[in-house]
């Protein structure tokens, strides 16, 4: 189907069975509010999942019937937007190999998001060449859609960072656009790729359960989308901050304070800000009380996705999505494939198509 609407892709990697808050304020979100006005491509890394899980397919594969049962039941459409697997768009792995001669190796090594990840996940020097690979990789995700748009948490803005310099240099060396010609105007300027942009979350970083990382599927420390309401009270529970009593005044930017911001805040700024004021002057106001209050805007906020998600337990529930994903795989290698192809022709690589057989 084409359509002139400007494009999103964006996308989530089945490393747990779900997603979390983080997920929610940095990424779902915004997929929510641009479903609409965007021709919007929402990819589950699936062959990324293999970086860190290679050992353990049957979970990769029950991962990712989860996420997009969270997806279907934060509210993405795939009526109005396209679910991709990424396992089943030959066409980005393709790319990703064409993609990685404009990358230089150390350049991809000092990926500060890679680092991170190596480091916060354990990975020590064990890991296999294909997880920095991902980061190429994911370049190619997101290019073989040709989107504007990448609506993505701010752990991500190296990627996109990554992504941009190889669509840049891509147009460049292949497609004749000029050195001085503006990222904005590459594509006009006869690029194959337009230069996308992230789009970073109403928050950009939301720190998990343990108050020091990131909240991460693979870090446990995360509350996810499907917690019933007891497990999300207890996560908030076990959150430490140090503080004493209701009377110590308590530090405004802590882990709770944030979630304040992240979830009260989003609701009732007033009701935040008051919190806030009271935990600084330490004006009777303990961890626990606040605690309790978050327990109820974050069950608040998840009650109905829990609720859709419910109805798609079950057999039933994954012949939903395996339905969702047929149809998002058949729309999508049609503009991954010429994608694909204007690349080729670009690089002259090509020679009439695929045959095969
Ligand atoms: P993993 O631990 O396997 O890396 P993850 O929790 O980081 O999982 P991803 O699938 O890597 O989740 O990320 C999906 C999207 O969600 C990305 O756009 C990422 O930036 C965003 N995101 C993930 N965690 C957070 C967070 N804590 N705050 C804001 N955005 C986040
Ligand atoms: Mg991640």
């Amino acid at each position: 189907m084409s359509t002139s609407k400007p494009r999103i892709l964006t996308g989530d990697t089945p490393t747990s069975t779900g997603l979390h808050l983080g997920h929610f304020v940095g990424s779902l979100e915004n997929r929510l509010a641009l479903q609409d006005a965007y021709d919007c491509y929402f990819l589950i890394a699936n062959v990324h999942a293999f970086t860190t899980l290679a050992e353990k397919p049957a979970d990769i594969r029950a991962n990712t019937i989860g996420i997009v049962k969270d997806w279907l039941a934060v509210g993405l459409d795939p009526d109005r937007s396209t679910f991709v697997l990424q396992s089943e768009i030959p066409a980005i792995a393709e790319l990703t190999f064409l993609f990685a001669m404009l990358i230089p190796f150390n350049k991809v090594m000092r990926n500060p998001t890679l680092k991170t990840e190596i480091e916060t996940k354990g990975l020590g020097e064990t890991y296999p060449f294909g997880f920095p690979m991902y980061a190429v990789g994911q370049c190619a995700d997101i290019l073989a859609f040709r989107p504007e748009l990448v609506p993505v948490g701010e752990d991500q803005e190296a990627h996109i960072e990554m992504c941009r310099d190889v669509a840049l240099k891509f147009n460049q060396v292949y497609a004749g656009v000029g050195n001085r010609v503006l990222a904005d105007d590459h594509f006009k300027s006869g690029g194959v790729f337009p230069i996308p942009k992230a789009k970073i979350g109403r928050v950009a970083r939301l720190v998990g359960t343990d108050g020091t990382n990131k909240m991460s599927k693979s870090l446990g420390n995360a509350i996810f989308l499907y917690d019933d309401a007891k497990t999300v009270q207890k996560k908030l529970n076990k959150i430490t901050t140090g503080r004493q009593s209701p009377t110590e005044p308590g530090d405004p930017t802590n882990i709770l304070m944030q979630y304040v911001d992240a979830f009260i805040g989003a609701a009732n700024p007033a009701r935040a800000a008051e919190l806030k004021a009271k935990y600084a002057a330490g004006d009777n106001i303990g961890d626990g009380h606040v605690k309790a209050e978050l327990g109820e805007v974050i069950n608040a906020l998840l009650e109905p996705m829990r609720a859709r998600r419910a109805k798609l337990e079950g057999e039933q529930g994954d012949a939903i999505v395996l339905d969702v994903i047929r149809r998002g795989v058949k729309k999508a290698n049609v503009v991954a494939e010429e994608t694909l192809a204007a690349a080729k022709k670009a690089m002259k690589i090509d020679f009439g198509g695929r045959t095969v057989g």
